[in-house]
């Protein structure tokens, strides 16, 4: 399990005793914060810092730690913070900085300086917060008594997304052919993608996927079958088709095994070798937290896959879609999002089906798909744009909805919802800021865990919720 490093700061002027009531409300903090968040991640209690030396250490030994994905900090009393410099220049992890107490009401009866000495986060975490701000340090900083539910939850949340941030760094990434001839938008500089996310992205031929498919055993594409007949309906009599899929799901599993990929890409323009577009095998792939990005789009599977690992645990679904065609009737817009096979079955709203039908483009057999209605509620749809400077996350809270008809001749699965604020607002901001027709879709996450991505990866974001205006 990853790692947090809980670091007291307090410093040597009030003596023994202080130090050792320090380091025991330190310890019972850590005990009961590991009993809440014991699912997701392990917090570990440092030694108390008291001065340069010691805040220097415990930063170097946070930032070499491999499982060691950030740190907690709080001032349990003052903590002057020259003494923090040249630990917090050393600290690569991210930090949460926790401005609580140990104590949840003032005692009025008894209070005395004593208890002020040693009680007096107010006044040292001013102090370190400074040295953060004046140091340009990205953090959180989270404020209220540890032991309730609102402060808790936003230390789990910074958790998870301090492990996708340590899962995202080192991440392989791969494209099978190159993005689809023409398109801007799923275009992207791969190095800086590498500096600032830690994405390693690489091209690889279909033909190395092919090979492996080749080789795959009927006993292993039977396997896959009764995989899918566990899961999924089987509404098409045209198994070879289906198995020729099993097939392709398989090799894909093989290879992202072998080359350690989490997230890749291909291109229906690129099939040399397939007989089918890879669909029911990406849509169950993607529905296990495979990142994909379609047409070569390596900048969404790479998000997907980082979006996926921080959703660890949370309920909902999170994946690749597409914007594909709207309702306009006035006043209840809707958008109809799918893809041309590859939407993940983490949205279904009941079992999907297997089925296999025509493709339009790409002069291929006909692939087999899951074909479903999807989910109903609140989400959020993220995307990344490379605007040549920089990178670009917009990030617009969306309402998934119910398909108001059946649409019995759609051979895809799709998703419907509304826009936020309103359709013609939502639409509008979302073209204005350069936004995508790929996305990473997730019922799973809120906004709040993409600011905190888009912070500590010093990303510019943009948000579409209700108090957009354009
Ligand atoms: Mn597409």
């Amino acid at each position: 399990m990853k790692k947090l490093y809980f670091i007291t700061g307090s410093q040597d002027l009030y003596g023994e005793e202080t130090l050792k009531q320090v380091a025991a409300d330190s310890a019972e903090m850590v005990k009961f914060l590991n009993g809440k968040l014991k699912d997701t991640v392990k917090i570990v209690c440092t030694s108390t810092v008291r001065n340069a030396e010691e805040a220097e250490d415990i930063c170097l030994k946070a930032t070499c730690d491999k499982d060691c994905v950030g740190v907690i900090t709080w001032m349990h009393t003052f903590s002057p913070a020259k003494m923090w410099i040249r630990g917090l220049q050393a600290l690569k992890k991210p930090m949460l900085h926790l401005h609580t107490q140990a104590n949840e009401k003032l005692p009025y009866k008894t209070i005395d300086m004593d208890f002020m000495n040693l009680n007096q986060s107010a006044h040292g975490d001013r102090e370190f917060g400074f040295i953060c701000t004046r140091l340009g340090i990205k953090r959180e900083v989270v404020v209220g008594f540890y032991r309730h539910e609102d402060v808790i939850e936003k230390i789990r949340a910074f958790a998870q997304v301090a492990i996708a941030l340590n899962f995202s760094h080192g991440m392989r990434v791969a494209m099978f052919g190159s993005n689809m001839r023409d398109v801007a938008v799923t275009d992207g500089d791969r190095v800086e993608s590498e500096i600032r996310y830690g994405w390693n992205v690489n091209y690889y031929g279909i033909g190395d996927m092919v090979e492996i498919a080749n080789a795959v055993t009927e006993q292993e594409i039977d396997e896959k079958m009764s995989e899918y007949d566990k899961k999924y309906e089987l509404a098409t009599k045209d198994i070879k088709a289906v198995r020729e899929q099993a097939k392709y799901h398989v090799a894909l599993e093989k290879f992202l095994k072998q080359e350690r990929i989490s997230a890749f890409t291909d291109n229906f323009q690129d099939l040399h070798g397939l007989t089918q577009l890879p669909g029911l095998s990406v849509q169950d792939l993607m529905s296990k937290g495979v990142g994909f990005g379609a047409e070569g789009d390596y900048k969404t599977g790479a998000l997907m896959a980082v979006l996926c690992k921080m959703a660890e645990g949370r309920k909902g679904g999170t994946a690749f879609m597409e914007d594909y065609t709207y309702d306009l009737t006035a006043g209840s817009e809707k958008e109809l999002a799918s893809h041309m096979l590859e939407v993940s079955p983490a949205f279904a709203a009941s079992k999907p089906k297997i089925e296999v039908h025509p493709l339009g483009i790409g002069g291929k057999q006909p692939p087999a798909r899951l074909v479903f209605d999807g989910v109903e509620g609140d989400g959020i749809a993220v995307c990344m744009v490379d605007m040549g400077t920089h990178f670009r996350l917009i990030c617009a809270k969306i309402r998934l909805i119910k398909q108001p008809e059946a649409m019995p001749k759609l051979p895809v699965a799709r998703l419907m919802w509304e826009l936020v604020p309103d359709f013609k607002t939502g639409a509008a901001a979302w073209i204005y800021a350069g936004g995508a027709h790929h996305a990473v879709v997730s019922t799973a996450l809120k906004v709040e865990d993409i600011k905190l991505f888009a912070k500590l990866t010093d990303t510019e974001l943009i948000v579409i919720d209700e108090s957009t205006v354009i």
